[in-house]
């Protein structure tokens, strides 16, 4: 009786490869569309249209100068982000307080006041407002407040404060603009969705700043109120209601601070036959004796970032390709002495250009190695692998002869164990040995085992199907592997 196993190894062909590729980018588009689907559902209003909310927005937008001193272009723009900003948010009256339209617009409005030039503008950390007719006792502060932004994503207003912040609009006091700045800082510092621009200029703004925020510190300061001294964050904020709220004078008394303040921002108050575009030469021409020059493309700083793209990299390296390469190593006959010698390489190349990567935001070496090793190597190995299965010559056969084998009763089967000499092609042990759970009768103590294998691209032999023939002898009655 003549018995073959036949044991073909996985060998997927590119069009599968390529497949599974396509759907798992559909996959992973899907999730992104419904986690921005989540993220960005409007709350409020969900009985009026998107036409009658612009409609009754902007008849309270009317009121506002900022809004008034927009082109078309302009206030569309503004009015669509005032929509937004307000959809998403929940806007909570304290006890009995009711909230107004009137307070949603201005409070939505001076939001994308202060971010209309950048295109994070609805700060997302922040989901609820909470008003109070006037100022408050905040049991956390243990004193009075009229405002504030909570690290936990809630503003707090006391409305008749805001109002009268917003009513007069040159007297550098403007509490709502003011918690925004805080906002849009502890977004910075705490959220997922700050603007790219502010991440990466707002520590330079601040290098800027240093010596006018030490000034007001020490009290010799001579336009910014003291409050500015109290620590960095509330520099800032104060700095955000000059800015808007006094410009022309911002510019020329602290003409440095107002003009990174500029680019920050990415508007310019003054520039208001431009919908307040911020214009570098403007700019510079209107102040010429600045101290730090403009720069005119703002370099990447990831100090405020949650997430780099190298960790993408690493994360597809251990559940993308390492199960790639594990699946791979099942039909390329290699040794893990035959890796060693490419990851190596491409460790060592990754690493030489150091510098390189060190603009790219990788700034330690643990990182550097594990983006090496696992985000680069890990991909190129893959990557060979399957060139060599996909891409090689003609197949041939490799016969082998049996070394030992050991075998014993599990139930009524018998459980063989194979070990093979090599008889032509040197193999990786783990080719040279089979498992094997028959029934009593099919056992013959004469094997013999040949495998269709070829060599690939890169060098490496690929192992296309096993073939075991029992009991070794008249090969020619052996069902082949097509060739
Ligand atoms: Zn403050």
């Amino acid at each position: 009786m003549l018995l073959v196993v036949h044991m073909p190894t996985f060998f997927p062909s590119s069009t599968d490869l390529l497949l599974g590729l396509a759907v798992l980018v559909i996959l992973f588009r899907l999730i992104y569309k419904f986690r921005n689907y989540v993220v960005n559902r409007p709350l409020l209003y969900p009985g009026l249209g998107q036409e009658d909310l612009h409609a009754k927005f902007s008849v309270f937008l009317d009121k506002y100068s900022f809004y008034n001193s927009l082109d078309d272009v302009g206030k569309q723009k503004m009015l669509e982000r005032c929509v937004r900003f307000a959809s998403q948010k929940r806007f909570l009256g304290s006890k009995d307080f009711v909230v107004t339209g009137e307070m949603v617009v201005a409070i939505s409005a001076t939001a994308v006041r202060l971010t209309f030039g950048l295109d994070r503008y609805y700060l997302p950390r922040y989901h609820t407002i909470r008003i109070f007719p006037t100022a408050f006792y905040s049991p956390f502060h243990k004193r009075e407040l009229k405002g504030g932004a909570s690290t936990k994503g809630v503003l707090f207003f006391s409305w008749a404060d805001f109002v009268q912040g917003d009513s007069i609009e040159n007297d550098r006091i403007n509490l709502g603009l003011h918690e925004m700045a805080h906002a849009l800082r502890l977004e910075l510092k705490y959220g997922k969705g700050a603007d790219r621009r502010v991440a990466d200029y707002f520590d330079s703004w601040f290098g800027v700043a240093f010596d006018e925020f030490q000034k007001v510190r020490k009290g010799e300061g001579n336009y910014l109120r003291d409050y500015a001294g109290t620590n960095p964050e509330e520099f800032f904020a104060v700095c955000v209601e000059h800015f808007y709220e006094d410009a022309d004078s911002f510019s020329k008394e602290l003409p440095d601070v107002y003009a990174h303040l500029c680019l920050l921002l990415n508007l310019d108050p003054l520039n208001k036959e431009n919908n307040f575009a911020y214009d570098r030469d403007l700019v510079i021409a209107r102040s010429t004796d600045l101290k730090y020059e403009l720069p005119e493309k703002i370099q990447r700083n990831y100090r405020y970032d949650s997430w780099h793209w190298s960790f993408n990299m690493i994360i597809a390296g251990f559940f993308v390709f390492l199960p790639i390469i594990l699946y791979c190593i099942s039909t390329v006959a290699i040794e893990f002495s035959d890796v060693l010698l490419p990851i190596a390489i491409m460790i060592f190349l990754v690493v030489s250009f150091r510098s390189f990567w060190f603009n790219k935001g990788i700034q330690m070496y643990r990182h550097l190695f594990m983006f090496a090793l696992v985000g680069v190597s890990f991909p190129g190995l893959a990557t060979m692998m399957v060139v060599n299965m996909n891409f090689h010559q003609s197949k041939f056969l490799d016969f082998y002869a049996i070394a030992e084998h050991h075998s014993r009763a599990v139930g009524d089967k018998i459980r063989v164990e194979y070990t093979f000499t090599e008889a032509s092609g040197a193999l990786p042990n783990r080719f040279r040995q089979v498992d094997l759970t028959i029934d009593q009768s099919d056992f013959v103590d004469s094997q013999q085992m040949f495998m269709e294998t070829s060599y690939g691209l890169m060098g490496w032999k690929n192992i296309h199907s096993r073939t075991l023939v029992l009991n070794g002898y008249d090969m020619l009655k052996v069902d082949k592997p097509e060739l």
